[in-house]
């Protein structure tokens, strides 16, 4: 039998370190959280491959006083807490004093400062957890960190390493997570004596983004800036249009500190809910800041997870605000066909607004099928309709849209600005999913009660979860009763409905709850079901239209939200400038 006995220092060190430090990222982070903690205003990072030869940061930080070299290479040393109550008052990045130990246990590093104010500095070296002399050192104020050889006396860590381009990925996208949370710093970073990228102190969030991700993201951010109690959350949150395969463009930082949050990442994919394809992803920059005794830090090695003392507010504040821009907000694809010029394809173009100020009761009565009930005038519209410019407003003519519709699906229309192509079935969708939320919300969805109830057949599995749903079927106006096996009977449907089809809708709801592995909540589920409804509802590619048919489909163009995408995320229309057209032929 093996017997229990105390590890060598040697050892622990290595288990520790394997915690805080498992690529050269990791070291890069460390690094430069602990310039940004010194208050640091200039940080040069040099890689060389991949970090695995060198990893070099240099600040213009308070530096550290000479007598205490040795023990930033201690474990659990640190100038940043006194006593455990700190711990719930962390202001700074680092609070565990682990990271040098860890560094210098893995690799050989070579520590060099001089304090602010200081004529001479000093500096010390630690290979492997072994600690060097202290020796006196003439460089400039601040801190300067050469890690090599990292992993050296780990074999099997540096083994696990992948290839010097993905490392110099990880290194980019830290540096790139800890610039955006430090502004006011100046960044330089470069691989191999080669420039990456540098960042001005100057440079603002927005042309930080720019920097990093591009001008097309940096021209379709729309800011977002609310407060909640002692919670304030800013930043910016991208067009629907640039969405993304994974959420790795969703950036959140809690007290300028990068975080993960699964809760935090739900709410902003519940915020784009109906713009965005399913499996695609928003891109989003947000800063949530909080009295630190809100947020617990030390609940991750790496500090990549918080914990938060109001999760559930949070969640709700992230959700309601971008919710409300993106509702705000004038979303309709733009077509550019050669690359356009930085700042001209994206100018926050608003649907001209006259069209809007005509409707006119009767119009509203009228939908493209002649369902009189289908669209509903809604009461107050001034808050939620899209942004609008107001010199825009006074200079368009006062004539309805010219509008024609091609292959009995599109409708091409002419705007003051431009061209428009509009889906038909996606816009159609839209308007009467947004109709019927809002009767729903205001209890006014009407139900047509059949006078013999309808006998549907399911699986019988299926029949019990449409009975267990009931109530939430009969928001939606769907009866339905217990017939006893696998047969339901349908009692009453949404008046809204084509007559015929509420035992399609009801076999169709009953498939969604069934194909669902987590069970939804009921707003989801009442949401998904709209949705279906919407989609079955709506006027079809292929349907020809008539003239007045067009007109009443474009006019709630302006009274529904978010009438730039159908439900399901896909566009319903697409926007090509006059200017565009202009320039395409050379007229400018
Ligand atoms: P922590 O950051 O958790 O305190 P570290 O091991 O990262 O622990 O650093 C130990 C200590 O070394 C810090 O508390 C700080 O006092 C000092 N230190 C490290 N890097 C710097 C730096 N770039 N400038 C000034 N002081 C530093
Ligand atoms: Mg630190």
């Amino acid at each position: 039998m093996s017997r229990i006995r105390q590890l060598p220092l040697e050892v622990t060190t290595k288990i520790a370190a394997g915690e805080v430090i498992e690529r050269p990222a990791s070291v890069v982070k460390e690094l430069l959280e602990n310039s940004i903690d010194a208050g640091a205003t200039r940080m040069d990072v040099e890689i060389e491959q991949g970090g695995v030869e060198l990893i070099r940061v240099v600040d213009d930080g308070c530096g550290i006083v000479a007598e205490d070299l040795p023990l930033a290479f201690a474990s659990h040393a640190t100038s940043k807490l006194a006593d455990a109550e700190d711990l719930f008052r962390v202001q700074t990045l680092g609070f565990r004093g682990e990271a040098l130990a860890s560094i210098g246990g893995v690799a050989q590093v070579t520590l060099q400062s001089r304090p602010t104010g200081e004529l001479v500095g000093a500096e010390i070296e630690c290979h492997g957890g072994k600690i060097g002399p202290l020796r006196s050192w003439n460089g400039a104020a601040g801190t300067r960190m050469d890690v090599r050889h990292l992993f050296f006396n780990t074999p099997v860590r540096r083994r696990f390493l992948k290839a010097t381009g993905t490392e110099m990925g990880h290194i980019a996208e830290t540096v790139t997570r800890l610039a955006l949370a430090a502004p006011h710093v100046s960044w330089k970073l470069s691989h191999n004596s080669r420039d990456v990228f540098q960042v001005p102190a100057s440079a603002g969030l927005r042309e930080r983004l720019g920097l990093f991700f591009g001008s097309e993201i940096q021209e379709m951010l729309i800011p977002v800036e609310a407060v909640h109690g002692p919670a304030r959350l800013t930043g910016f949150i991208a067009d629907p249009a640039c969405d993304r395969g994974n959420p790795r463009m969703q950036y959140l930082f809690v007290n300028g500190r990068w975080i993960r949050d699964r809760s935090l990442g739900h709410a902003l994919q519940e915020a784009y809910r109906g713009l965005l394809m399913v499996g695609r992803h928003c891109v989003a920059f947000l800063f949530l800041e909080l009295p630190p005794d809100l947020v617990d830090v030390n609940v991750h090695p790496t500090k990549a997870e918080v914990r938060f003392r109001d999760g559930q507010a949070l969640y709700h504040l992230v959700l309601s605000t971008v919710r409300d821009k993106l509702r705000q907000a004038d979303l309709t694809a733009r077509l550019t066909l050669a690359p356009a010029q930085p700042g001209t394809t994206w100018n926050g173009h608003a649907w001209p607004a006259p069209q809007r100020l005509q409707v006119q009761e009767s119009l509203l009565a009228a939908s493209p099928r002649g369902e009189g009930q289908a669209l509903a005038p809604r009461p107050d519209r001034s808050q939620l309709a899209p942004r609008v410019d107001a010199n825009a407003e006074r200079e368009l003519p006062s004539l309805p849209p010219r509008a024609i519709q091609l292959y009995d699906a599109y409708l091409v229309v002419e705007t003051a600005d431009g061209m428009l192509v509009v889906d038909q079935h996606a816009l159609h969708e839209r308007i009467l999913y947004e109709a019927w939320k809002e009767r729903i919300r205001n209890g006014e969805l009407e139900c047509q009660r059949l006078l013999v109830p309808e006998p549907v057949e399911v699986p019988v599995e299926q029949a019990a979860l449409a009975l267990e749903h009931r109530e939430l079927l009969a928001k939606l106006g769907l009866g339905i009763e217990d017939f006893g096996g696998n047969t339901l009977l349908v009692t009453s449907y949404p008046a809204i409905l084509p007559k015929g089809s509420p035992v399609q809708l009801l076999r169709s709801a009953v498939e969604h709850l069934a194909s669902k592995d987590r069970a939804p909540t009921a707003e989801q589920l009442l949401d998904d079901l709209l949705r279906l409804m919407a989609c079955k509802a709506a006027i079809k590619a292929g349907d020809h239209l008539g003239p007045d048919e067009i007109a009443s489909l474009l006019e709630h163009r302006h009274l529904a939200d978010h009438t730039h995408h159908c439900p399901h995320g896909r566009p319903t229309a697409l926007f090509f400038s006059k200017h565009e057209l202009d320039r395409q032929f050379k007229r400018v």
